[in-house]
């Protein structure tokens, strides 16, 4: 009967839930009040249990708290009145389209009509004598006032409202569940929250001045006031961020704890002779850099460093100095990187900046078996010094003679997990390697404590010397014609040029074959003057690597490609690229796109063509994108405005990168809570480093709880 037909007819019900039987753990599909379609529409909405609805927490808030007599009511505005039911009459209007349900109110300060529209079942339900709570506005309807309701419901008892007075809560809904039947299930599982467990003793409470979890839970449901909402949201923020950071500082210490690494020492005549021959002197940031890493790996404690730094700051010098530390005391280095073109040109790079006298393997997943076979024994035997790869360097198959040092490129394109994996590899005699993740993602601080609260950080600012900013334009379906103009400007001077064909993002097929069709249109039409090669994401290792050397070594001018070559590559004299359907790029991709060029001294144009019919409702969103990107070329900059278009959900989403979902938290809304928790989870576990004493389990539970499997060996069950 509840919500017979979908309807709802403001009728009390009997509750849900006798606070007896409260088990947070209960499936919806079990109480009496909810039948099959609707437990399977709330399953399907991620509802199963009792405790699932209760930390389905409210999107925001409705102020019904202007309750008012009858007599009191002003026509246009919107408040809640109580009155009871006198008379009840149905009309049928002139076309029969319409109905029209009057119902005759009264209350202690007077009499007014209140009007539904559409709604004939409720002259059924409503009969006189009963009391009404009602949401709604006063209307003059030909001269005469009547009150035009939003929202009812009948009260009993002792009048207990749910839709129509106070705060009331609204919660994300969908086509099939609406927020009212939400609002009704919450209210009665509210009587739960009563046995949610607090992790926060009384004692942090009581020193951080933050309510009960039982009181919280209550409040952010049916606050009685906005600033009891506020405190209920925070001390649930704040929850939530603290287990984030527990998890992560334990999973720091678990694994420098758990494991040695081998001290390397100083640096040796191999990494000094390195540096010493490279074509330029490294920027002071590089420096700095290589100095901390080296100070790291003079200890046995297993280095975890992030080295964060934009597209184009020089990275890969800092990580080959790091594999070449490894290397040059007899052990293995391995290097591993999202991509197989990206692995593919790392491979290229360590072998033109080494020379001969050192063996790189590669390992992709795109080795015929027999390659594989070899590289395996290679890396086994430890013949193979410097080991460069995807993925499949960490499958279980790949053993390492000797592993000292790893360093994971682009590593944001990894979960925490994968990310970590390559880091925990036992090296010979069960020692962990030195880790070094690289990423050219900026994040604001706050994000890095959390996305990247288990590491160390180091920042390579600012680029080398002698760059200048890449000069950005717009270019319009009508200026076509002038942009392939300009860049046949820059290869008539020997410079090359990439041209990016655009996003699809459904399937990898589809956009090859794009590439493929306009590398064919451009030979023989704009760029007919002008060798055209192709690099796509389907074509075999030995192809693309064909492609990119011969690219490299300035055979073709003209590298038309999909956004594979969006990581890392690196070929300083590609001076200019068209990115093609700009539009549909991400603003931190169309960066990290236009770092391939302004990688020399020359200067470098990047010329974002647009699709001629832009969906309208994108419009406007990705016009702003492609601006910030004219206007500035800082990655952090970018970062920022990124976030402030796109709204942090798409740009920082927890659930691929293996860290708990946060349910209320917003890291960039509560940037203080974030520095607040890091600070509280540092001094407990100052007190308790393994969150080990029986006073500390209900927090430890909490965090197991909050990692659930993929991070659960962090704590003792
Ligand atoms: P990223 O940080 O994006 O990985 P790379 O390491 O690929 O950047 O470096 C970009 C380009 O800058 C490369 O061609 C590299 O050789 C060059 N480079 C790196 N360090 C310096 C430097 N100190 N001075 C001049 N050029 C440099
Ligand atoms: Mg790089």
């Amino acid at each position: 009967m509840r919500f017979a037909g979908g309807r709802y007819d403001g009728r009390p019900q009997p509750p849900l839930l006798s606070p007896d039987a409260a088990g947070l753990a209960r499936p919806l599909a079990d109480l009496p009040g909810v039948r099959p379609l609707l437990a399977r529409r709330l399953a399907g909405f991620g509802l199963e249990t009792v405790g699932d609805l209760l930390t389905h927490y409210p999107r925001r808030y409705e102020d019904f708290t202007d309750r008012k007599p009858i007599a009191d009511l002003k026509v246009g505005e919107e408040a809640t009145v109580r009155a009871t039911v006198e008379r009840v009459t149905l009309d049928h209007g002139q076309r029969r389209r319409v109905t029209l349900l009057k119902v005759v109110l009264r209350d202690q300060s007077g009499v007014i009509v209140a009007v539904w529209f559409n709604q004939p079942w409720l002259a059924k339900v409503l009969e006189p004598g009963m009391v009404l709570s009602l949401r709604g506005a006063v209307r003059l309807r030909g001269g005469a006032p009547s009150f035009v309701v939003k929202a009812h419901e009948i009260l009993a008892g002792e009048g207990e409202t749910v839709h129509t007075e106070g705060i009331v809560p609204v919660y994300p809904a969908s086509e099939s569940i609406s927020a009212r039947v939400l609002r009704d299930l919450v209210h009665d599982a509210r009587r739960a929250a009563r046995s949610v467990p607090d992790p926060l003793s009384g004692t942090m409470r009581a020193a951080e001045r933050l309510p009960a979890k039982a009181d919280a839970v209550l409040a952010i449901h049916a606050p009685r006031s906005h600033p009891e909402a506020a405190a209920a949201r925070e001390r649930l923020v704040l929850e939530e961020l603290l287990l984030m950071q527990l998890g992560l500082l334990l999973h720091k210490s678990a694994e420098q704890r758990a494991s040695r690494a081998l001290a390397l020492g100083r640096a040796g005549e191999t990494a000094a002779r390195f540096l010493s021959g490279l074509p330029f002197a490294l920027t002071a940031h590089q420096t700095k850099a290589i100095a901390e890493i080296d100070a790291d790996l003079e200890r046995t404690t297993p280095m975890r460093r992030l080295l964060q730094g934009d597209v184009g700051s020089g990275k890969t010098v800092v990580a080959v100095h790091t594999l070449l530390r490894a290397v040059e005391k007899g052990h293995q280095g391995a290097f591993m990187a999202p991509t197989e073109t990206l692995a593919e040109q790392h491979l290229e790079t360590l072998r033109a900046l080494l020379g001969p006298l050192l063996t790189c393997e590669l390992l992709t997943s795109r080795l015929t078996a027999a390659e594989r076979r070899a590289a395996l024994a290679g890396i086994a035997s430890g013949r193979a010094a410097i080991v460069v790869g995807t993925h499949a360097l960490i499958q279980s198959d790949v053993e390492f003679r000797d592993l000292a040092v790893v360093v994971v490129d682009e590593q944001h394109r990894f979960g925490v997990v994968q990310r970590d994996e390559m880091g925990r590899r036992a090296a010979a005699g069960g020692r962990t390697p030195h880790a070094l993740y690289m990423t050219a993602t900026p994040i604001p601080r706050t994000l890095a404590l959390t996305f990247y609260g288990d590491l160390d950080v180091t920042v390579i600012g600012g680029a080398p010397a002698g760059r200048t900013p890449v000069v950005t334009r717009l270019i319009s379906e009508g200026r076509r014609a002038a942009g392939y103009d300009s860049v046949r400007k820059q290869l008539d001077k020997g410079r090359q040029a990439y041209v990016v064909c655009p996003l699809i993002e459904e399937s990898e097929a589809l956009e090859s074959a794009a590439a493929v069709a306009e590398a064919e249109r451009l030979a023989a039409g704009e760029f007919r003057a002008y060798a055209v090669g192709v690099l796509h994401g389907q074509m075999k290792t030995a192809e693309r690597e064909a492609a990119m050397a011969a690219f490299k070594a300035g055979t073709t001018d003209v590298l038309v490609a999909t956004s594979v070559i969006e990581v890392g590559i690196d070929v300083p004299n590609a001076t200019v690229m068209i990115i093609e359907g700009a539009e549909r790029f991400g603003l931190a991709q169309l960066h990290q796109l236009r770092g391939r060029v302004g990688r020399g001294t020359e200067k470098s144009y990047c010329l974002l063509f647009t699709s001629p019919r832009r969906e309208q409702s994108s419009g406007e969103r990705s016009d702003a994108r492609l601006q910030a990107l004219r206007a500035t070329s800082d990655g952090f900059a970018l970062a920022d405005r990124d976030l402030e278009i796109r709204g942090e959900g798409q740009l920082f989403g927890t659930r691929q990168s293996g860290l708990p979902d946060l349910k209320l938290a917003k890291l960039t809304r509560d940037r203080e809570a974030v520095v607040r928790a890091r600070r509280l989870a540092r001094e407990i576990l100052a007190g308790d480093p393994y969150l080990e004493s029986p006073a500390d389990a209900p927090l430890a539970d909490a965090v197991r709880a909050a990692f659930g499997d993929e991070l659960a060996w962090l704590l003792k069950a």
